[in-house]
């Protein structure tokens, strides 16, 4: 397999932070990615402004973290708007074309930045209505790692790697802008990598859906149900699929899949070269391109719009089931014999 392109990468060294002097940067949400991207700006030197709503989980949040209202943060998203050079969406993704409408679009500086994390918005935006005037540069600085990663790395003085995106460039500077950015909150450290809005956000759909959660997930799932209609207990069967898959991920991504064969057992390594192959079959294949047509098109993002502005009838069912499966009710039991695995709010 070939693929038909390299992938440009940023250090430190092709970042200038004084790019970000002078620029007041509201941060739209403080929750997973808000709350480390807000404070690793600050902490580089940035002029940043929290805006979210007030009374919520984000609002206390902030103030715990040090953010003083008035100041650096506020619940007047219309006021924080309009004094913005550079607006930073960490909404989730679902929201943004309300707010977009009432509070930002109204209030907008012209010429002022605006960027995502997630391309989503922009992607589908005949969808979400997030059509940005042409005076605005519009950017990606998307981490690749969780908000509490984006915020550890940073103070240990490391980082967490980034991709890097410009949808319009008014200014003429909106890459270098990017690159600031990404430097600010610790990514090129790290390594930002260039890709696209629209190369962003279809791959990790893709992935989200295909490999990460629904493919694990259900992968998971189908393994923990065989052994156990098989009469297997379920606490073996509980290990055997659920709890071993992060030794085998961690060696995966130290070192790559080889890197993992290395280190099974060479029976593992011939059980997988063997049966692997026949578990994720033409068929299985066949229905990940029928799932990617779906995010090429627009019938996932319309079809996840349409579930959330409903309130999700079909999200509460799942996770429901989710909660009753009896993979998750014997991993409770297990996993409260393991205290070292402390369970995440
Ligand atoms: P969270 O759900 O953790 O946080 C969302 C924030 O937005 C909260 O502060 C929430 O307030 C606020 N909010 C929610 N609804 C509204 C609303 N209607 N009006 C105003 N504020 C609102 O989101 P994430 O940080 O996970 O995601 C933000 C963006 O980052 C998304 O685009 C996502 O795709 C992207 N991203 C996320 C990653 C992750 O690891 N989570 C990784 C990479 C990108 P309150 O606290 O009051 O609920
Ligand atoms: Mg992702």
């Amino acid at each position: 397999m070939k693929s038909k392109k390299t992938a440009k990468t940023y250090y430190d060294n092709d970042a200038d932070l004084s790019l970000l002097k002078g620029k007041k940067v509201v941060v739209l949400g403080y929750g997973s990615q808000g709350h480390a991207q807000a404070l690793n700006l600050k902490d580089s030197g940035v002029d940043v402004l929290v805006a979210v709503r007030p009374g919520g989980k984000g609002w206390a949040l902030a103030l715990k973290h040090g953010w003083t209202s008035g100041v650096n943060l506020t619940s007047d998203l219309n006021a924080a708007v309009r004094q913005a050079d550079w607006i930073h969406f960490l909404l989730p993704d679902e929201t943004q074309g309300p707010v977009w409408k009432e509070n930002v679009q109204p209030n907008l500086k012209k010429g002022a930045v605006l960027s995502w994390s997630h391309g989503f918005n922009i992607r589908y935006n005949k969808l979400t209505g997030v059509v940005p005037p042409k005076e605005a540069d519009v950017v990606l600085i998307a981490p690749k790692g969780p908000g509490h990663l984006v915020r550890r790395t940073y103070e240990e003085g490391k980082g967490t790697p980034a991709l890097v995106a410009v949808e319009q460039d008014f200014s003429g500077k909106a890459k270098a802008y990017a690159l600031a950015f990404c430097k600010a909150i610790g990514a090129t450290r790290a390594g930002v990598i260039e890709t696209t809005f629209t190369e962003e956000t279809e791959t990790d759909l893709f992935g989200e859906q295909n490999v990460l959660c629904g493919g694990t997930a259900d992968l998971v799932k189908a393994g923990f149900e065989t052994l156990v209609k098989a009469g297997y207990q379920p606490e073996i069967a509980y290990f055997e699929c659920l709890h071993e898959l992060k030794l085998i991920t961690d060696l995966i991504q130290e070192g790559g899949i080889g890197w993992m064969n290395h280190s099974i057992s060479d029976t593992a390594e011939y059980g997988e070269y063997s049966r692997g192959p026949k578990l994720i079959t033409a068929a299985v294949k066949a229905q990940m391109k029928k799932n990617l047509k779906d995010v090429q098109d627009g019938t996932f993002a319309k079809e996840y719009l349409k579930e959330k502005a409903s309130g999700a009838p079909k999200m509460a069912k799942a996770r429901k089931a989710m909660a009753e499966h009896p993979i998750e009710v014997v991993g409770e039991r297990l996993r409260s014999m393991m205290p070292w695995l402390k369970k995440k709010e």
